[in-house]
C-alpha cells in the first residue's frame, strides 16, 4: 500500500475503548485440552487464537452499486487442530442469517453467530456440539452495507454514477466477509459477484464465464487465486472504462503471457495509456531482479472514483487513486513521476508482499520500506538518467524531521493492538525503512543484496516470513552475516546517528581522524543525545597527499579513531556515496574545508551535505555564518542538494524578526540562487534533464516567494487570472502545469475578491478532482480573511464532500494574513466539521498544532483539541509529534533567528 501523506487513523465504526487483558480465562464447562486458545470467553485482542486455519474461501456476492447494501454467502474451509465449539474470526457490520458447519461426513452443525463489541470486530460462532478436529467447511449467509469511508466494500459516485471499489489493508476485509483477517493466514479465493447488467466486475482472478441471471442481473464467475492473504482480495464493481492492453509478453523469466488491462471511471479511460505504456517494462525489470515471474496470471490497473490512499497493491487488480494512475498532457513532470514510482511500488509488491507475506503487522514496514526501495530501483532502470539514483536517499533525508522528535517511532514497533497497526504506516515506514536498505544495499554491494532478496523469494513463495527470515535471507544469500547487527541497530530505536567527526595531524606524515556518534537533537529538543548508539557501516570519504580514498569500518561503541598514514586531508565527507543513514557535524575548520572543495563532492555527497549543514545549524552546533556559506556554494551544486535547503530558507524567513533581516535574506537569496534561476530558465526545456526540470520550478516557486521576482509575481497572477476565466472563459494554456499551484497562490494572495471568486467556481467545475481539492486549499491558505471565512461556510454545504470540508479548515489555519479569525471560526464549527469528515481523517486533525509556532498558541490549540479528543478517536501520537513539531520550531526562533539576522545583515 501506498499512503497519500503520512498519516495513521483508527478505523471506522469500532469500539476503541475496550481494553482487554492480554491474559484470558478459558471456559469452566470444557476439558483442559479444548481451552485456550482458541475456547476462550473473551474476545482475543490483536491475534486470533492459534488451532484453526482457513485454507480455501469461496465468495459468492451480489453487489449493485445503485443500492446501499449488498449479500453474500462465504465458505470458509478450515482445518482444526482439536475440536472446538467456538470459533473466532472477524465480521464487521455484518448482519449474519445463517451460520453452520458441513463436516467431512456430509453432516451439518448449525451455530449461533455473536457479533462482538471488541476492538476490530472480533465475532464468534458457537456450537452446540463441537467441530471436530480435521477438515470443515464453515458457510455463512450474510448482507452488509456498503462503506461510505472508503473501507472494505465501499461506495463512491462520480459526476452522478455510483461505483464500488475496495479497500482491505490493513484491517477491512472483515468488512467484505467473515474471515480470519491476517496476514499469516493465505489462502487460494474464488469469487463469484453477480450484479446489475452493464457494470465491470474485476477481482483478483481471471473471468471464467459471464452468465445473465433469471432477474437479468449479470454473474461473474473468477478463476481461483494463488494462495493470498484476505488484505488482498479486491472487488470493483461499476461502469468503468475499459482499456484492454493485451498480453505482457512471455520473456526470458516467464513463459506464459499476462493479460492486461485498465480500467478508469467512465469517461477517462484514455489517461490510463502513459502508466499502462511502461507497465511491461517496469514488470519485465522486476522480474529479472527477484529471477522470478510475475506470481498472478493476469494483470489489472484499477482507478477507482476516489480512494483513501495512493494506491494499493492487491494480487493482480492493483487499485490506484486517480492522480497516481491517470495522466494526460497536462500532467506535470512532478506527478507523472510519483505516480510511475507508486506504479513501480504497487508492482514491487506482488512480490514482496503479495508472493512472501510478513507474518504480522509489526513487519509491515519492511514490506513497505522494500516496495518503496524497489520502486526508485525499477524507476532508474526504466528511466535512467532521471535522477533517481536519489530517490532512496531524498525520500529518507524527508524522514529525518519526523525522526528527529523525541516521540519518533521506531521501524520495527510491537503491534498489540489495531490502533498501532494504523499507525505503522508512516514515514519512518516508508522513507527511513527504504533508506536504510538503500544503506544496507551499499554496504553489501548491489549484487550481494539482490542474491539476499533472490533467495528470499524462493525460501518463502506463497508463504510468510518475519524480519529475522528476511536477515537470514540476505545473511546466506549475500554471503555476510555480520549485517544483521548493524541493521537490527537500525530498526529496533528511533532516531538518527550524528556523527562528529573531525581530523587532525599529530605529525607530519601521519593524520587522524576522531568520530564520535550521538542521536541527533535539534535546539530545544528533550532527547538525551548519549542515550543510545547504532552499529554503523561507516564509510567516509577524503583527500589529501595520497590522493582520494574512503575508508569504511563498522563502528560499534560511543568513539573510534582511524590513524592515516600520510598526513592530514585537506577534507573529509564523513557519509561517502551520501548511502548512510545518518548526519554528520564537523568542527568550523572542518566544514569550511569542505566547503572549498564542495565541486569534488558527488551528487549524493553534496546532498548529503546539505542536509547535514542545515541539521547542524538546527541542533545549535554551526554558526549561521557557515551556514550560509555553505547554502551559497550547494546552491551551484546537483539538482536534488541545490534544492534541499530551499525549505528551511522558506522557515528562517518566516522565523527572521523584522524587515531589515527578511530583506537581507531575500538579497542572500538572490545571490545565492540568482544566477542559477538565470541559466536554467535561459535554456530551452527539452535541452534540461529532468533534475533540472524540478530545480528550475522549484526555484521558480522559492525566488517568488523569498527572493525578488516583482514582474514575474504580475505576470503569473495575472495568468492565474486567466486560467481560471475571472473576464473570459477558463484558459488552461494561460499555466504550464508546474506553476499552476504557485500562481494561484501569488495571486489568491493578492486579495483580489474577483480572483477568488472565479477560482472557486473553477474548483467547482473541474473534473479533475485532484486540481478542485488544490484550488480550494489554495484559497484557503492565501486569500483574504473575509472570503476565506466565507469559504468556510460554504464547504460545509451539500455542494462539497466532508472531506473537502476538512481539509479547507486545516488550510485556513496556515493563512497568515487572515490573522485569529480563521482559528475561532474553527473552534466555533468544530463539532460540525469533525461530524461531516470521514473517520479516517478525524485523528489526523490534531496535526494542525504543527501549523503554529509560538507557545501561546499551541497551548491553546492542544488545550482545544484535547476537550474535543472523543470526536477524535485515535489522535494522540499526531497530537504528540504536532505539539513537539511546534514547539521545536518556537525554540528555533527563540534561539537562533537573532543570529542569523546578524549574519545576514552584516555578512
Ligand atoms: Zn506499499
Amino acid at each position: 500500500m501506498l499512503t497519500k501523506s503520512f498519516r495513521s487513523f483508527l478505523l471506522a465504526g469500532i469500539a476503541s475503548s475496550l481494553v482487554l487483558s492480554a491474559c484470558t480465562r478459558g471456559d469452566d464447562n470444557v476439558t483442559f485440552d479444548q481451552v485456550p486458545p482458541v475456547l476462550q470467553d473473551v474476545a482475543p485482542v490483536g491475534q486470533l487464537p492459534d488451532g484453526i486455519t482457513p485454507t480455501a474461501y469461496r465468495l459468492d456476492l451480489y453487489a449493485d452499486p445503485a443500492e446501499d447494501a449488498f449479500s453474500g454467502q462465504v465458505e470458509i474451509d478450515v482445518t482444526l487442530t482439536e475440536p472446538h465449539a467456538r470459533i473466532w474470526l472477524h465480521s464487521v457490520d455484518h448482519d449474519v442469517s445463517a451460520v453452520k458447519a458441513i463436516l467431512q461426513d456430509g453432516n451439518e452443525l448449525e451455530a449461533t453467530f455473536t457479533r462482538s463489541k471488541a476492538e476490530g470486530g472480533v465475532s464468534r460462532l458457537d456450537f452446540a456440539t463441537p467441530v471436530p478436529k480435521g477438515n470443515s467447511t464453515l458457510v455463512i449467509d450474510y448482507t452488509a452495507p456498503y462503506n461510505f469511508g472508503l473501507a472494505g466494500l465501499y461506495k463512491a459516485e462520480q459526476n452522478g454514477r455510483p461505483y464500488l471499489a475496495t479497500q482491505m489493508e490493513p484491517i477491512d476485509a472483515r468488512r467484505l466477509v467473515p474471515s480470519f483477517d491476517e496476514p499469516r493466514f493465505k489462502s487460494p479465493w474464488t469469487l463469484r459477484v453477480a450484479t446489475r447488467a452493464g457494470n465491470q466486475v474485476i477481482t483478483n482472478g481471471a473471468l471464467k464465464a459471464q452468465t445473465t441471471l433469471d432477474d437479468g442481473s449479470i454473474q461473474f464467475q473468477f478463476a481461483t487465486t494463488r494462495e493470498i492473504q484476505s488484505y488482498l482480495v479486491a472487488l470493483a464493481v461499476g461502469p468503468y472504462d475499459l482499456r484492454d492492453g493485451g498480453v505482457l509478453p512471455p520473456n526470458g523469466i516467464r513463459a506464459q503471457a499476462v493479460p492486461f488491462r485498465g480500467f478508469a471511471p467512465a469517461g477517462k479511460g484514455d489517461q490510463l495509456e502513459l502508466a499502462m505504456a511502461i507497465t511491461d517494462e517496469m514488470v519485465t525489470w522486476q522480474e529479472a531482479y527477484f529471477d522470478y515471474p510475475y506470481p498472478y496470471g493476469k494483470l489489472d490497473l484499477i482507478a477507482a472514483p476516489d480512494f483513501a490512499y495512493g494506491a494499493m497493491e492487491n494480487a493482480g487488480a492493483i487499485i490506484y487513486r486517480e492522480s497516481r494512475l491517470l495522466m494526460d498532457e497536462r500532467t506535470s513532470l512532478a506527478r507523472k513521476r510519483q505516480a510511475m514510482t507508486t506504479h513501480a511500488h504497487e508492482l514491487g509488491h506482488q512480490w514482496f508482499g503479495n508472493l512472501v507475506t510478513p507474518r504480522w503487522w509489526n513487519d509491515i514496514w519492511l514490506n513497505e520500506a522494500f516496495a518503496t526501495w524497489i520502486s526508485y530501483k525499477t524507476m532508474d532502470a526504466v528511466y535512467p538518467n532521471t535522477g533517481f539514483d536519489l530517490a532512496a536517499q531524498r525520500a529518507a533525508i524527508g524522514a529525518m524531521d519526523n525522526d528527529s522528535l523525541s516521540s519518533a517511532r521506531q521501524i520495527r514497533n510491537p503491534i498489540a493492538r489495531n490502533a498501532d497497526i494504523l499507525d505503522a504506516f508512516d514515514s519512518i515506514t516508508y522513507r527511513k525503512g527504504g533508506g536504510v536498505l538503500s544503506m544496507f544495499e551499499n554496504y553489501l554491494g548491489e549484487d550481494a543484496f539482490r542474491d539476499g532478496i533472490r533467495l528470499h523469494m524462493r525460501r518463502f513463495e506463497d508463504g510468510v516470513a518475519d524480519v529475522d527470515d528476511f536477515m537470514t535471507s540476505i545473511a546466506d544469500g549475500s554471503k555476510n552475516p555480520d549485517v544483521v547487527e548493524s541493521f537490527n541497530s537500525f530498526i529496533m530505536q528511533p532516531g538518527i546517528p550524528n556523527l562528529e567527526v573531525n581530523f587532525s595531524c599529530p605529525a607530519i606524515d601521519a593524520g587522524l581522524i576522531t568520530v564520535s556518534q550521538s542521536r541527533y537533537a535539534p535546539l530545544g529538543s528533550s532527547i538525551d543525545p548519549n542515550g543510545q548508539s547504532w552499529i554503523i557501516p561507516l564509510a567516509i570519504k577524503m583527500n589529501g597527499a595520497n590522493g582520494e580514498r574512503t575508508v569504511r569500518e563498522i563502528f560499534t561503541g560511543q568513539a573510534l579513531n582511524i590513524p592515516l598514514d600520510g598526513g592530514c586531508p585537506d577534507w573529509i565527507l564523513p557519509n561517502a556515496d551520501g548511502a548512510g543513514y545518518w548526519r554528520f557535524d564537523l568542527n568550523e575548520p572542518a566544514w569550511q574545508s569542505l566547503i572549498v572543495n564542495y565541486d569534488a563532492l558527488a551528487p549524493a555527497e553534496q546532498l548529503s551535505f546539505a542536509d547535514s549543514a542545515t541539521a547542524a545549524f538546527a541542533s545549535g552546533n554551526l554558526s549561521a555564518s557557515t551556514l550560509l556559506d555553505a547554502i551559497a556554494v550547494n546552491a551551484n551544486g546537483n539538482w536534488a542538494a541545490a534544492r534541499d535547503p530551499l525549505a528551511n530558507l522558506k522557515s528562517y524567513m518566516k522565523a527572521l524578526p523584522g524587515t531589515d533581516a527578511k530583506d537581507a535574506l531575500r538579497d542572500f537569496v538572490m545571490s545565492a540562487y540568482g544566477a542559477r534561476w538565470d541559466q536554467l530558465s535561459a535554456r530551452p526545456t527539452e535541452t534540461l534533464s529532468q533534475g533540472e526540470q524540478l530545480l528550475k520550478t522549484a526555484l521558480n516557486t522559492s525566488l517568488l516567494e523569498i527572493g525578488r521576482m516583482p514582474e514575474e509575481r504580475a505576470r503569473l497572477a495575472a495568468a492565474a487570472a486567466a486560467y481560471v476565466g475571472v473576464i473570459n472563459a477558463p484558459d488552461p494554456a494561460a499555466l504550464t502545469p508546474d506553476l499552476v499551484q504557485t500562481a494561484m497562490a501569488i495571486a489568491a494572495k493578492g486579495g483580489d475578491g474577483a480572483f477568488f471568486q472565479s477560482a472557486l467556481r473553477f474548483a467547482q467545475s473541474t473534473p479533475d478532482q485532484r486540481q478542485r481539492r488544490q484550488t480550494l486549499n489554495t484559497l484557503a491558505e492565501h486569500g483574504a480573511e473575509a472570503d476565506v471565512v466565507a469559504l468556510m461556510d460554504l464547504v460545509r454545504t451539500d455542494a462539497f464532500q466532508g472531506q473537502e470540508a476538512w481539509s479547507v479548515y486545516l488550510a485556513a489555519l496556515k493563512n497568515e494574513s487572515a490573522g485569529d479569525a480563521t482559528w475561532e471560526k474553527f473552534k466555533t464549527d468544530f463539532d460540525l466539521v469533525i461530524a461531516q469528515t470521514p473517520e479516517i481523517r478525524k485523528p489526523q486533525t490534531a496535526r494542525l498544532v504543527a501549523s503554529f509556532c509560538s507557545t501561546a498558541k499551541i497551548d491553546d490549540a492542544i488545550a482545544f483539541l484535547e476537550l474535543k479528543s472523543d470526536l477524535i478517536p485515535g489522535y494522540e501520537r499526531q497530537l504528540a509529534q504536532a505539539a513537539e513539531t511546534a514547539g521545536l520550531c518556537a525554540a528555533f526562533r527563540a534561539e537562533k533567528s537573532n543570529e542569523l539576522a546578524a549574519a545576514l545583515i552584516a555578512p
